[in-house]
């Protein structure tokens, strides 16, 4: 055991993380000293964690952690309980391919010196599983006052896994992620849901991902010497030590440290602006880096230009090796893994399209730290809705997805073919726990539907108030936790700015069916009928004649355009109809009926009418019923209708490529 000098030393470098300059309120705040032991799959490790008590008034007496490495102990956690379930990404568990870890604390004290290793029990928030030990609770010999910091101490091991999710070995290929004993966010009243002061530290489940408090993180990596690592924030030292060599990275204003380890890593690099990008990849996937750089940097340049500042000094991407796939595509502070093949062709851009997405939650979910447990629509549909602006940017519109052997898709339809190949777009409503999409639904719900109704928004109130929306979201959370409602309510104070009323007085009444409600959208053109108008005729007054009017040349017909909402989510949809004399109009409906109609007397008819023209309403499944021609269809009609039809065949072709 480290004598009080020696610790003392380690707190008082700790509790130097109050800088000025801070981005974010540092929380949590981390040093820690790691060995990698590859001949025995294990983690030897000291961590002195600062901890701040975030509430004016609350005193804390317990810290909780995560012990997600726990996750792979047995059969029995909840992480393979529910994935025996088939609740998982991942397939069944193979027993044989050594699929086990664990990780324990096996000393702590605080540092007052009281030893706090028998102070220690597994708790199981969610589910009373007692055979998940993915949660630690420590009773602190001295409670935290308002506002006050503890830091601790303590020693600890982990077994490393084969091939778990996300993280493990294989090989000489290592992936470090939620691999550290973590702590939980504690939550004061009114911050996010929490009614009075709690913990918020849940066990870890098959579905769904991690939330955790902003801090500094000083990491010291002992590795075998032919190692390379790539690994969040910066480089600070290297160091030989006997057969190792000691890496030490640092980062601010973070909410996780993520690190990757292989004697084979290439290290590639390049800048956007003071940013320092680094690619670790196979010797073998040399021909990926330029591919890498180039999207990264546009990723960087959209990001910058239409969200805001991405702040840190350094970003790394990890390729992970074919044998490596396990890792790969996450995303984590400063670091993100991706997954490429050599013989990927160009046009096939799915590496590219993943490097967007995962660079993307650097700002939602990392930055603007949401749960992505409790609201994973807030991480990944708001990154999936910036994958496809990014990808449809810079890789065209038709062709950001796929342009290959003559299929072509774009990024927003192949988000569009994934939610509409679920058996069931109704499996859910968009605002789930990760776990609780029990049945399906928590790709296509929390990813592809929260994507198509943002850009749903983005075409009701235009490209340029969306913008706004997500600058004034981003400006006003990052560095922070936002709930869902934090983000309606700054829809709610921008739109009404630049629409009075057009959309009622705030937006709940969209939020309450794409996201709190299940239902779809489809509105159909249901008909066209022209009607000649019969001129007034006949006895109106038995003392006069009968009245015939007189012969014109200019027949009047009464048009009538009737549009059916088929499902149950109501929209505002705009209608364009077009007229034989080859004029056109564009009406405007609140969508909120059955069904409507549209009526025009005059000496021209009409000929054809089309659903939502501009495409504004992303959500709608069904193109195919959005326009009706009568004979002799218009031109314009006849493109628009036949553009649909070959989007949709290529939506189907690409489908049953790759599902
Ligand atoms: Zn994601």
């Amino acid at each position: 055991m480290k004598s009080i000098i020696s610790f003392l030393v380690l707190f008082l470098t700790i509790n130097n993380v109050e800088s000025k300059d801070a981005l974010s309120p540092r929380i949590a705040n981390y040093t820690m000293h790691i060995t990698l032991d590859t001949e025995n799959k294990m983690l030897n490790a000291e961590t002195t964690l600062n901890w701040k008590n975030p509430s004016s008034t609350d005193t804390v007496k317990t810290l909780q952690f995560h012990l997600y490495y726990n996750a792979f102990r047995n059969t029995e956690s909840t992480f393979n309980k529910e994935r025996a379930d088939g609740n998982s990404f991942m397939g069944k568990i193979d027993v044989k391919s050594d699929p086990w870890g664990w990780s324990e604390i096996i000393e702590m004290q605080d540092v007052a010196g009281n030893i706090l290793t028998d102070k220690m029990k597994y708790i199981q928030p969610d589910d009373d599983n007692e055979d998940d030990r993915t949660v630690l609770e420590i009773t602190l010999a001295e409670a935290v006052l308002p506002g006050q910091s503890t830091t601790v101490n303590f020693k600890w091991k982990a077994k490393i896994p084969n091939k778990a999710a996300r993280t493990g070995y294989n090989k000489d290929y290592y992936f470090f992620a939620q691999w550290f004993p973590k702590v939980g966010v504690y939550e004061p009243a009114g911050m996010r849901y929490a009614e009075k002061g709690a913990w918020n530290c849940h066990q870890y489940h098959s579905r769904g991902e991690y939330y955790a408090d902003f801090g500094v993180y000083d990491v010291y990596l002992k590795v075998p010497e032919n190692f390379v690592i790539g690994s969040s924030g910066i480089l600070k030292n290297k160091e030989k030590a006997g057969d190792f060599t000691v890496w030490n990275f640092y980062v601010e204003d973070v909410i996780d440290f993520a690190w990757a380890a292989s004697p084979h890593f290439k290290i590639a690099e390049t800048k956007w602006k003071n940013v320092d990008i680094k690619l670790l990849y196979y010797p073998e996937k040399e021909n990926f880096v330029e591919r890498y750089f180039t999207n990264i940097t546009n990723a960087f340049a959209y990001m910058d230009e239409f969200v805001g500042e991405y702040p840190y000094p350094t970003f790394t991407i990890i390729d992970a090796p074919i044998h490596g796939i396990f890792s790969g595509a996450m995303e984590y502070p400063t670091l993100m893994t991706c997954i490429s093949a050599s013989f990927l062709p160009k046009g096939l851009k799915f590496t590219e399209a993943l490097t967007a997405h995962e660079f993307i939650h650097q700002y939602f979910m990392q930055m603007v730290a949401t749960h992505e447990v409790e609201e994973p629509w807030m991480d990944e549909g708001f990154t999936t809705y910036y994958e496809m602006r990014v990808m449809d940017e810079f890789e065209g519109r038709h062709t950001s997805a796929v342009d290959f052997l003559g299929v072509k898709m774009g990024s927003s339809e192949f988000n569009r073919a994934e939610y509409l190949s679920e058996d069931n777009p109704k499996i859910a409503e968009g605002n789930r726990y990760s776990w609780k999409y029990k049945h399906g639904g928590y790709g296509t719900i929390a990813y592809n539907k929260t994507a198509m109704w943002l850009k749903t928004l983005e075409g009701l109130v235009s490209t340029k108030v969306m913008d706004t929306i997500m600058q004034t979201y981003f400006d006003r959370w990052k560095f922070k936790h936002p709930k869902g409602q934090d983000f309606i309510d700054v829809v709610n104070e921008i739109v009404p700015q630049f629409y009075n009323d057009k959309y009622g007085n705030d937006m709940n009444w969209f939020f309450d069916q794409v996201l709190y409600g299940s239902d779809v959208c489809d509105y159909k053109l249901a008909s066209i009928s022209v009607n000649e108008v019969v001129p007034k005729a006949g006895i109106y007054n038995i003392n006069e004649p009968i009245f015939i009017p007189e012969e014109s040349n200019a027949k009047q017909f009464v048009s009538k355009v009737v549009v059916n909402r088929i499902e149950g989510l109501k929209l505002p949809v705009d209608i364009k109809v077009f007229f034989d004399d080859g004029s056109s109009v564009m009406e405007f409906w609140n969508g909120k009926a059955r069904s409507v109609d549209f009526k025009y007397t005059d000496t021209k008819k009409v000929v054809a009418a089309y659903i939502d023209p501009e495409h504004k309403l992303d959500l709608e499944v069904n193109f195919l019923n959005n326009s009706y021609s009568i004979e002799h269809q218009h031109i314009g009609v006849r493109k628009y209708v036949a553009q649909f039809i070959s989007l949709l065949q290529q939506i189907m072709q690409v489908i049953t490529v790759f599902i």
